[in-house]
């Protein structure tokens, strides 16, 4: 029968797999026995709600088998199975992607490996590290064919029918010859498997069992003599070789930080170790116990419409459903880890969850520790929790202002700002402890970068009284401000757009005479400008420059900027500009003269200044060849 090829992105992973870029080889028994095992969930939860399936709890396991003879490890289990379509589907494809981008993304970067192998789900290749002919026999639940694949490596596969007598799946793997520096044919070996089984699969919920040898003492008596001596036999029987105890239902005492970060990492395939593991074990009205994890990196597709945020359920140690989102608020959605109530029933649909009271109860107080710890870590590893919010910083302050601030007064401690106080980015609590008494607002300007917001003509004027500012550099920063709306009592002041309030009524009436003073000349400047801004006035927040935008209304020109990136962009909101001149500056006077004598000049003069307000605010120039003339013109 005619080969059929991989998909060109699968024959390329299976190259790496072959020619064994990864030098841990060993995985690829806990990946065979994974999949063994989540086909075995699968079964168990369609047996539970359908009686044809004809087993029971115990029935269940994954069989290891070695033959020395044939060089063959096989991997069984009375599982879900696969049709002839599950296999093209599923092991003629990397399941997810996106996988292989990553992986050369990083394999230039990295000299060192990248554990890539079951990350996006490529785990069934894995086989191929160790051997150089793998057949998969399966039949699937509720088919009476079964259909074996069959591959010896990136040249393709087939499918054919075969005979298998039961449900289940058999992984059979031809194990390659021994080469220098590997020796593969200790895979062979009981021992090996056992102690592989051990290290990597010892908290499978299904019994994994192999045949042992024992050699057991037997009395036995001498007919003839009436004597008893012991004799050695040796039998075969069947042993299963993992404790089973998942590791969230032990006692705290008994399982070490390693060892959760262990199981973080294989499980949910992550190279770094989390931020924190969080441990919960609830007794009463619902009882249930949790094992969640703080990632430090994020996930490729994090921030897109594919990632499938949730903890995976389970209920006395068998798992409901891999990803449950009613566990977490979105704000939290990066948590991974598992939650296990013996409360639920186990054949509970996904709509009835949703709406299920004890998952309620669970998710309100995940939620409350998972922000405790969060603020544990901010306090105590304030590196280790930066890190952190480099990576979920935008998730925190995207959940903050969703559904019109629900969650925002449990979240405002836990963001960060950064600020004139210096490089590392600060809470508000932080901002606020350095108050002086006499300050009453948070003074905050916004611009894409922290050297841009530094370098804002507005904010000259604050720093320039030993006040501080925090600098918004994303664009969802401005909305957390106004959803807040106060910190502490202290309302916030945009320096680009709000009244300072720095300045004594005195010189306010002196600032209000002299723009009364250059009414004429204002008025001049607006009517040139014309509808490129709703007015012009003389400022109170400038320094050394001449000029600078604020604005009037609910949209600043950063949110402008942002409503500009998105879809639609020709009907978004403009933010309604104010030009401030500095009656102080040279400029100003130099606009004045040519004023009264130029006009011409002083329209040009006043053209200028809109567009060093527009560049200062990092806005681009509305008509860059007009600038350069209009510059020229003045040298
Ligand atoms: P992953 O397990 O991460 O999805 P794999 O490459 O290991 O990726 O497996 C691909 C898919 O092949 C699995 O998701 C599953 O659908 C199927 N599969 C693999 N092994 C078995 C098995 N023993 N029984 C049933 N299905 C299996």
């Amino acid at each position: 029968m005619a080969k059929k090829q991989f998909k060109s992105e699968s024959k390329r992973l299976l190259d790496l797999m072959i020619n064994s870029i990864y030098t841990n080889k060993d995985i690829f028994l806990r990946e065979i026995i994974s999949n063994a095992s989540d086909a075995i969930d699968k079964l168990f939860y369609i047996s539970l709600t359908d009686e044809r399936v004809g087993m029971s709890r115990e029935d269940f396991r994954i069989r290891i088998f070695a033959d020395k003879d044939k060089r063959t490890i096989t991997v069984s289990d009375n599982g879900v199975g696969m049709t002839a379509e599950d296999m093209e589907k599923n092991l003629g494809v990397i399941a997810h992607s996106g996988s292989l981008q990553f992986k050369q993304d990083n394999a230039e970067a990295a000299g060192n490996e990248i554990d890539i192998i079951g990350q996006f789900g490529v785990g069934f290749y894995s086989a191929f590290m160790v051997s150089d002919d793998v057949t998969v026999v399966s039949r699937a639940y509720g088919s009476d064919k079964g259909f074996c694949w069959h591959s010896t490596g990136a040249d393709g596969y087939t499918v054919t029918e075969c005979d298998k007598d039961a449900v289940g799946t058999d992984v059979v793997m031809h194990i390659k010859p021994d080469a220098e520096g590997e020796h593969y044919s200790d895979y062979l070996e009981n021992w090996k498997l056992r102690e592989l089984i051990k290290k990597y699969s010892d908290y499978v919920r299904w019994p994994i069992v192999m045949d042992v040898e024992e050699t057991k003492p037997v009395e036995k008596t001498d007919e003839s003599t009436g004597e008893t001596k012991t004799e050695y036999v040796t039998e075969t029987a069947e042993q299963t070789i993992n404790t089973m105890v998942p590791i969230w239902q032990r006692s705290k005492s008994d399982v070490s930080e390693a060892d959760c970060v262990a199981y973080y990492k294989e499980q949910f395939h992550d190279v770094t170790d989390p931020v924190a593991v969080v441990r919960v074990s609830a007794e009463g009205a619902v009882s249930y116990k949790a094992m969640l994890f703080i990632p430090e990196t994020v996930p490729y597709d994090f921030y897109s419409r594919e990632y499938e945020a949730g903890l995976r359920l389970y209920s006395n140690g068998v798992l409901i459903m891999d990803k449950c989102a009613d566990l977490l608020p979105e704000c939290f959605r990066f948590v991974r880890g598992v939650v296990d109530s013996p409360d639920l029933s186990l054949n509970i649909s996904r709509e009835l969850l949703q709406h299920d009271r004890q998952i309620k109860v669970i998710a309100a107080n995940l939620e409350k520790k998972i922000r405790s710890e969060l603020m544990k870590l901010l306090e105590n590893s304030p590196e280790k929790y930066r890190a952190f919010f480099k990576n979920y910083g935008t998730q925190l302050k995207y959940g903050m202002v969703a559904n019109f601030g629900m969650k925002k007064d449990m979240l405002r401690d836990l963001i960060l700002f950064y600020s004139s106080m210096g490089s590392d980015a600060i809470t508000l609590k932080e901002y606020a402890a350095a108050m002086p008494e006499s300050q009453s607002v948070i003074y905050y300007a916004a611009a894409g970068s922290m050297s841009s917001a530094a370098a804002l003509p507005q904010t000259e004027e604050v720093r320039s009284r030993g006040l501080h500012i925090l600098y918004l550099t994303e664009p969802v920063d401005e909305f957390v401000i106004e959803i807040l709306g106060e910190y502490d009592g202290k309302k916030f002041c945009n320096v680009a757009s709000d009244d300072l309030g720095l300045e004594t009524e005195e010189e306010k009436a002196e600032t209000t005479q002299k723009e009364d003073e250059n009414r004429p000349l204002l008025d001049f400047v607006k009517q040139t400008l014309g509808d490129r801004v709703v007015s012009v006035r003389l400022s109170h927040r400038l320094k050394s420059f001449p000029a600078c935008l604020a604005t009037e209304g609910e949209i600043t020109l950063e949110m402008e900027k942002y409503f500009r990136t998105m879809p639609g962009a020709e009907d978004a909101p403009m933010a309604k500009r104010v030009l401030e001149l500095n009656g102080e500056h040279r400029a100003f006077d130099a606009l004045k003269k040519a004023y009264d004598s130029d006009r011409d000049r002083a329209a040009a003069i006043a053209k200028i200044l809109y567009s060093q307000a527009l560049l200062a605010a990092g806005l681009p120039l509305e008509d860059n060849a007009e600038y350069t003339e209009l510059v020229c013109s003045m040298l």
